[in-house]
C-alpha cells in the first residue's frame, strides 16, 4: 500500500469532538467519567480509552484580540518511530506499516511501558491496565488498508481532518499554508518524518503542544529513507522548514507545561 498521511488543519476545527467519539466508536473504547475543570476541554488527557482529543488553546495576540484554537492531539505516526527503540527486545511488538501507520500490537503486553513511553517525544503511549497492552492511535490501519478513511476523518464535517496519499497531502499542506498567510506553518518538523501533520495558522509559539523539547535518540534506527521531495522543497524555499525538535516524554511534566 502506498504511504498515506493524515493532515489536521487547525484553522477549520470547531472543537465539536465528533472525531473523539468516532475513534471510541470504531475502536470500542469506553467512555470516561470526567468532571468540570472550569474549561470546555474534556477529557483532560489522552488515556487507554482516549486516543485523540481536542486541546483548547487561548492566546492573546499582539493586537489585544484573543485567538481560540483547538489542537487535535494524537500519535504523529513518525516515519522513523522513536518508540520502536523501546521495543528492541521484541521487534514485532511495534511495527510500522507500509501505509505509514505505527501500530502497537498485542505483544506490547510484554514490553516495559515506561521504557517505550520514554522514547516518544510527544507523550502519546498509554498503558491499558485491563489488557496489559500499550495503546495509542492506530491511524485506523484496519480501515485504511481496506480503502476506508480513518473513522475520525470520516466524522469530521468541517474539513479540519484530511487523509490521502502522501504526495497529495503534501500538495494540500503547501496550498493551505500559502492561503493562510505569512505566519502559517506546518508541525512537526521536518514534516517528511511524520504521517500526521498539523497546519498551524499562527506562529507555533501560540500552540503549546507544538513546542517539543530536544531529545537525543539513544540509537538511530538503521533504516534509510528516500527523501520525499514533493512539497518539501517548496516549503523549504518559503522558509517553513525548521530544525527537528524532539521532547522527552514525561506525561506529568508535559501536562503541567501545557495546561493553561
Ligand atoms: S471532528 Fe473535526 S471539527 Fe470536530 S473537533 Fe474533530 S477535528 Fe475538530
Ligand atoms: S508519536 Fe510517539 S507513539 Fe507515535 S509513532 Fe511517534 S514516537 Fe511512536
Ligand atoms: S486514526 Fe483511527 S485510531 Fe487514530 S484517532 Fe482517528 S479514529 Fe482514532
Amino acid at each position: 500500500m502506498e504511504q498515506m498521511t493524515l493532515c489536521i488543519d487547525i484553522s477549520k476545527c470547531t472543537a465539536c469532538r465528533a472525531c473523539q467519539v468516532a475513534c471510541k466508536n470504531w475502536n470500542q473504547l469506553k467512555a470516561e467519567q470526567t468532571k468540570n475543570r472550569g474549561s470546555h476541554e474534556n477529557p483532560p488527557d489522552l488515556s487507554a480509552n482516549t486516543w485523540n482529543r481536542i486541546v483548547f488553546m487561548e492566546t492573546r495576540l499582539a493586537d489585544g484580540k484573543i485567538d481560540w484554537a483547538f489542537f487535535n492531539d494524537r500519535c504523529r505516526h513518525c516515519d522513523d518511530p522513536p518508540c520502536m527503540e523501546g521495543a528492541e527486545s521484541l521487534p514485532e511488538a511495534i511495527v510500522r506499516d507500509d501505509s505509514g501507520a505505527v501500530v502497537f500490537t498485542e505483544k506490547t503486553k510484554e514490553l516495559d511501558f515506561d521504557d517505550v513511553a520514554s522514547y516518544c517525544p510527544y507523550g502519546i503511549p498509554r498503558k491499558d491496565d485491563v489488557s496489559g497492552r500499550i495503546v495509542k492511535c492506530t491511524l485506523c490501519v484496519d480501515r485504511i488498508t481496506h480503502g476506508l478513511k480513518p473513522a475520525c476523518v470520516q466524522a469530521c464535517s468541517t474539513g479540519s481532518l484530511n487523509f490521502g496519499p502522501r504526495k497529495e497531502m503534501l500538495r494540500f499542506v503547501e496550498a493551505r499554508v500559502k492561503a493562510l498567510g505569512p505566519e502559517a506553518n506546518v508541525y512537526p518538523d521536518p514534516m517528511e518524518d511524520h504521517n500526521t501533520l498539523w497546519i498551524l495558522p499562527l506562529n507555533r509559539k501560540h500552540y503549546p503542544l507544538a513546542q517539543a523539547r530536544p531529545i537525543p535518540r539513544r540509537q538511530q534506527m538503521a533504516k534509510t529513507r528516500m527523501p520525499i521531495a514533493i512539497g518539501a522543497a517548496a516549503l523549504a524555499a518559503a522558509g517553513l522548514m525548521h530544525f527537528r525538535e524532539r521532547g522527552l516524554h514525561d506525561p506529568q511534566r508535559k501536562r503541567a507545561e501545557t495546561n493553561h
